[in-house]
């Protein structure tokens, strides 16, 4: 037995390239997360990005990674983690930078269907649902939590600081078709920085398009940990609890 099969066989972990966890979450429960894009391959820069800033906005979809190669990585984990892969909650596309952006996630989608019983999670900036192909891409998807950090154009330029190409007003109209088109659950996530979108006039803005949206949840954030960006604050508890009361009862702090 050469010296990599015996670490295989002594219970050494695998590497992956692409997936990553089991992580224990909050919202989500135990949930294995897989990375369908090299680091930081991402349409917005965020002031809160914890991974640090995007070098060059980069909006172009095509196979960053190969679906066979994620698909490959995940059989191997789940044959050599089988009694964790019963307990999983969710499989979650995610990671290092924008999923939507990849051309095969729709495939992966129903890959990870016939691989295992957990549920399948997009989290997403939105920033690709208004487009009608991408949308057909996630349809058999579980959950998908997209962003909407806000409603007003100027703002998002400060908060997101999207490609030159993305415009709020077609996120918002993306995520009224998603609602109409997606039959899984889809709980929109505002990430709130203190001095930026955390008006009262904002706010009220943002929920006029909220209902339009009628998510099955809203979950308001706040960047706790840290950024790269120096003066991104977060909000105190109170004005985030004063927020959610404003937002309506399917809104929650996490
Ligand atoms: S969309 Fe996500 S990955 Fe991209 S910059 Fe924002 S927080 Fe980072």
């Amino acid at each position: 037995m050469d010296s990599r099969r015996r670490r295989h066989a002594e219970g050494a972990p695998l590497i992956m390239r692409y997936i990553y966890g089991p992580v224990q979450s909050r919202r989500l429960g135990l949930s294995l997360g897989i990375s369908l894009t090299p680091w930081k391959i991402c349409n917005f820069d965020c002031v809160y990005c914890q991974l640090g800033p995007t070098r060059q906005t980069i909006s172009e979809r095509k196979a960053y990674v190969p679906v066979e190669d994620i698909v490959s990585e995940l059989k191997s984990w789940l044959a050599y983690n089988a009694e964790e892969s019963t307990k999983l909650n969710f499989i979650t596309l995610s990671g290092m930078g924008e999923p939507t952006l990849n051309t095969g996630i729709g495939e992966l989608i129903k890959e990870i269907r016939k691989l295992s019983p957990a549920k399948v999670a997009v989290i997403t900036n939105a920033s690709k649902l208004s487009e009608p192909s991408v949308r057909q891409a996630l349809v058999n998807a579980d959950l998908i939590v997209p962003s909407l950090d806000t409603v007003d154009e100027e703002i998002f330029r400060k908060i997101d600081r999207p490609d030159g190409s993305i415009h709020i007003e077609g996120i918002i109209n993306g995520l009224i078709a998603l609602r109409r088109e997606f039959h899984g659950a889809i709980w929109l996530e505002v990430m709130l920085v203190k001095g930026i979108n955390d008006s009262r006039e904002h706010i009220r803005k943002l929920k006029e398009k909220i209902q339009l949206i009628n998510p099955d949840k809203i979950q308001l954030n706040s960047p706790v940990r840290t950024t790269a960006e120096i003066g991104v604050e977060a909000l105190d508890k109170e004005k985030l609890e004063d927020i959610r009361k404003t937002l309506g009862d399917k809104c929650e702090v996490y």
